[in-house]
C-alpha cells in the first residue's frame, strides 16, 4: 500500500470510520443500466424526482467533480444499543430504526469527512474534494462495493464482512491519484430470509426493491396518505424498517458499536411510547424542540403524526381511543386527520369484534 494510502486509512480510522476503501472514479455503467431496468420496471415509482436523466447523471462520478481521479469510501456503523427503555404494558409502543436513533448522520459524517481531508490537504497541499452523504447524486453502494467496502446483499443494503450492514456511507471524492482496492465480493447464498420477512414484500426478486411498497420509504420519504392497503403491514414502525436487516444472519454476530454520536439522543427513541410522542408532536414548535439534530425531522411533524396514528391503530389498546379522539379534534392537517380516524375505526372494529 501507498504511503499516502495508509495515511488516509491511519486517519480515517482515527476519525471513527469503521471501514475504508478507494475506488477509480470511471462511470458506473451497469449499475446504470440497472437503474434504468429498474426505473423501467416501475420500482422507483415513488421517487418521482429519479428520473432516468438523475440516474445516469449519478452513475459518472466526473458530474460532480471534472477533476476526479478516486473516490474514498467510508463507512461508520450505526449498530448501537438502547439501553433506555423502561417497559409498562399499558403504553403502546413504536419503533424506530436504529440508524435514526442518534444524531443526524448527514451532519456527523460530513464533519469528519471534512477533519479526514484537512489532514490530508496539510500533507499533499491544497487538492480539490467534493464530500458526499447519502445523496442520489452518486451511487454510494456501487462506489463502495467497488472501494471493497462491502457486496451487495439481496435486500439490497452493502454488506461488510465483521461489520454486517447497519453502517452509513459516505465518500470523499478527489483529484488525488490513489491506488484502488479491490472490489468486495460476498455473497448471500441460497439465504432469502430478507426476501421472505418483508411484511409488504418490498424485495419483488433478489436486489429489487419496490421503494413505493417499502415501509422506510412509506414511513420517511412518502408525503400524504397511505394506501390502506399497506397500513396493516407497516406493523409498529413509526420512522423507517429495519426488518431486512434484523432477519439477516450478516447481522448476527456483529458486536454492537459504540459510536457516541450515533447512542440513542432521546431516551426511549429505538421503541417510543405512542401517546407520548402524539403529545410531543402536536405542535411545530413541540416537534421541532424535541427532534431538532435527529434524522426524524425528514419527515416532518405531520408525516410522523400520520405514522403514529398508523401504529396506533396496529397496536393500541382501548387505553388509546380517548387519546386519539383529542388528537383528531385538535388536528387541522387533512391527511393526519384521515389517519387518526382510520386508527379510530380500526380500534373500534377489534373491540367489538
Ligand atoms: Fe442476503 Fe439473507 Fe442477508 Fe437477505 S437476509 S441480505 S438474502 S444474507
Amino acid at each position: 500500500m501507498s504511503d499516502l494510502k495508509e495515511f488516509i486509512k491511519l486517519n480515517a480510522l482515527a476519525e471513527g470510520f469503521d471501514r475504508i476503501g478507494i475506488a477509480g472514479a470511471e462511470p458506473f455503467t451497469e449499475t446504470s443500466e440497472r437503474l434504468l431496468e429498474h426505473i423501467e420496471e416501475g420500482l422507483i415509482s415513488g421517487l418521482a424526482w429519479f428520473t432516468t436523466e438523475r440516474a445516469s447523471y449519478s452513475c459518472d462520478p466526473a458530474n460532480l467533480l471534472p477533476q476526479v481521479k478516486s473516490i474514498i469510501s467510508l463507512a461508520i456503523s450505526y449498530n448501537s444499543l438502547d439501553i433506555s427503555i423502561e417497559y409498562r404494558p399499558d403504553n403502546p409502543r413504536g419503533k424506530v430504526a436504529r440508524y435514526a436513533w442518534g444524531q443526524d448522520y448527514h451532519k456527523v459524517l460530513r464533519l469528519k469527512m471534512e477533519r479526514l481531508f484537512e489532514k490530508i490537504s496539510e500533507r499533499e497541499g491544497v487538492r480539490e474534494a467534493r464530500f458526499l452523504v447519502d445523496t442520489a447524486r452518486i451511487v454510494d453502494r456501487a462506489v463502495g462495493q467497488r472501494a471493497g467496502v462491502g457486496f451487495f446483499g439481496k435486500n439490497t443494503n452493502l454488506i461488510s464482512k465483521g461489520l454486517g450492514s447497519y453502517f452509513f456511507l459516505c465518500e470523499i471524492l478527489t483529484d488525488l491519484e490513489l491506488e484502488p482496492d479491490t472490489t468486495a465480493i460476498g455473497t448471500c447464498g441460497n439465504c432469502t430470509r430478507c426476501l421472505d420477512a418483508c411484511p409488504t414484500q418490498a424485495i419483488v426478486a433478489p436486489w429489487k426493491l419496490d421503494n413505493a411498497r417499502c415501509i422506510s420509504y412509506l414511513t420517511i420519504e412518502k408525503r400524504g396518505s397511505i394506501e390502506p392497503s399497506l397500513r396493516d403491514s407497516i406493523g409498529e414502525w413509526i420512522f423507517g424498517c429495519d426488518i431486512c436487516q434484523q432477519v439477516c444472519p450478516y447481522n448476527f454476530k456483529v458486536v454492537p458499536s459504540n459510536h457516541p454520536e450515533f447512542i440513542p439522543s432521546i431516551p426511549g427513541i429505538s421503541q417510543p411510547e405512542l401517546l407520548e410522542w402524539l403529545r410531543l408532536t402536536a405542535t411545530e414548535e413541540s416537534f421541532r424542540a424535541q427532534f431538532k439534530d435527529t434524522s426524524l425531522l425528514r419527515t416532518k411533524r405531520t408525516g410522523l403524526r400520520r405514522n403514529l396514528a398508523i401504529v396506533l391503530g396496529n397496536t393500541g389498546g382501548s387505553d388509546a381511543l380517548s387519546y386519539l379522539y383529542t388528537a383528531l379534534v385538535e388536528e387541522t392537517d387533512p391527511v393526519v386527520k384521515e389517519h387518526l380516524e382510520w386508527a379510530i375505526q380500526k380500534l373500534l372494529h377489534v373491540m367489538v369484534s
